[in-house]
């Protein structure tokens, strides 16, 4: 199948094609198609959303089992996102265990990108909507616990550099392969910059779970501005004011990446759930603990952060490219996020605005 139109190619829309087969971009080219396409949409031909945090979605979350996971999948690729990473929230070692087990079959046939371990490793101070009684330090069983799983499948964890062991449990998950993103922390400044000299390549929804910026403790925000870490942001309107989410998409294109950080609710509504064990109700599509009204998760697809992002000023190009190919070299996942020869055949056609028309293979 041939795709014509107005592609997305490093970081801006030109004319171009696109062949798709067997699942593969099989060719791209540049210019006017020569001949009749199969496809020729008016609107901007990008490649598929990749979404590294998210819980659930469709009603379903990623704790829940194999099929549920396949239920979340599914609503979020209905919206554009056709890659996704599995997020686990806090539970002990050995339910994450159990969790990731069952999740296996996925990352084999590929349906899913891997998992990331939201906790246990975080701290109490900025548990969020974490199960308090679960925190715990990455002490060295643990680790090994979760880097002794075959690679590929936990790629990613966040943590609290501030933990015991916590710097130590950073090098040793970067050593196996599995990207750490410092986040849920109480750090100042300091601890968090040695956070990522010793390997943390990513920061875990900046602004949110972290004390803020101030201008006499300026905190791991600022560590993360300026050192060259993925930024994950959650541009939802509720997470981070719009402007200031923004600002941050506008000056940091090339290391913001847009994440859900989504949890069962999201293309449901409104109503009450559970995350992690913890009940949750969702009211005006925004989610919050019952217990203490703390933010649990967004309910937003990728398509709705990347016309958030737009409606807030951020030009379409790169709105996009931090929901897809920013988001896949953060994980190390080379078979998505660009149209490239190669990569796998997710195809979207947005509007002006940033909306998901279609999907268009
Ligand atoms: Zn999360």
């Amino acid at each position: 199948m041939i795709i014509a139109g107005n592609l997305l190619f490093e970081g801006a829309f030109e004319p171009g094609w696109l062949e798709c087969a067997d699942s593969r971009i099989t060719r791209v080219g540049r210019g006017r198609f020569d001949g009749t396409p199969d496809l020729a949409p008016e609107g901007f031909v990008v490649p598929g959303f990749v979404d590294v945090h998210s819980h659930g979605g469709g009603g379903a979350a990623f704790t829940e089992g194999a099929d549920a996971a396949r239920t979340a999948l599914a609503a979020h690729r209905a919206h554009g996102t056709t890659t996704m990473i599995a997020s686990l929230v806090t539970a002990t070692i050995g339910e994450l265990l159990q969790q990731v087990e069952a999740l296996v079959p996925l990352v084999v046939s590929g349906e899913l990108a891997g998992i990331h371990l939201e906790g246990p490793w975080i701290s109490p101070q900025q548990k969020g909507a974490h199960d308090p009684g679960k925190l715990a330090a990455p002490l060295d069983d643990a680790v090994t616990a979760i880097t002794s799983l075959p690679p590929g499948l936990v790629r990613m964890a966040t943590l609290a550099p501030e933990l015991p062991g916590g710097l130590a449990a950073i090098r040793r998950l970067r050593a196996a392969g599995i990207v750490v993103a410092l986040g849920h922390t109480a750090a100042d400044y300091t601890l968090a910059r040695r956070g990522f000299s010793v390997g943390a390549s990513g920061v875990t929804h900046l602004f949110n779970a972290m004390p803020d910026l101030l201008k006499r403790d300026p905190g791991p925000v600022l560590a993360a501005l300026e050192s060259d870490a993925w930024l994950e942001l959650i541009f939802d309107g509720h997470h981070v004011a719009a402007p200031l989410a923004a600002f941050i998409c506008r000056r940091y294109a090339e290391r913001v990446v847009l994440i859900t950080d989504a949890m069962a609710a999201a293309c449901l509504g409104d109503g009450d759930y559970t995350l992690g064990g913890l009940p949750v109700r969702v009211a005006g599509g925004v989610a919050r603990l019952t217990t203490t009204g703390a933010l649990a998760g967004s309910t937003i697809t990728l398509a709705h952060a990347v016309a958030n992002a737009v409606a807030a000023g951020v030009e379409l190009a790169a709105a996009v490219r931090c929901a897809t190919a920013n988001a896949a070299a953060y994980l190390g996942i080379s078979n998505v996020g660009r149209l490239r020869a190669g990569n796998l055949a997710n195809v979207l056609e947005l509007d002006a605005s940033g909306r998901l028309l279609r999907v268009l293979a």
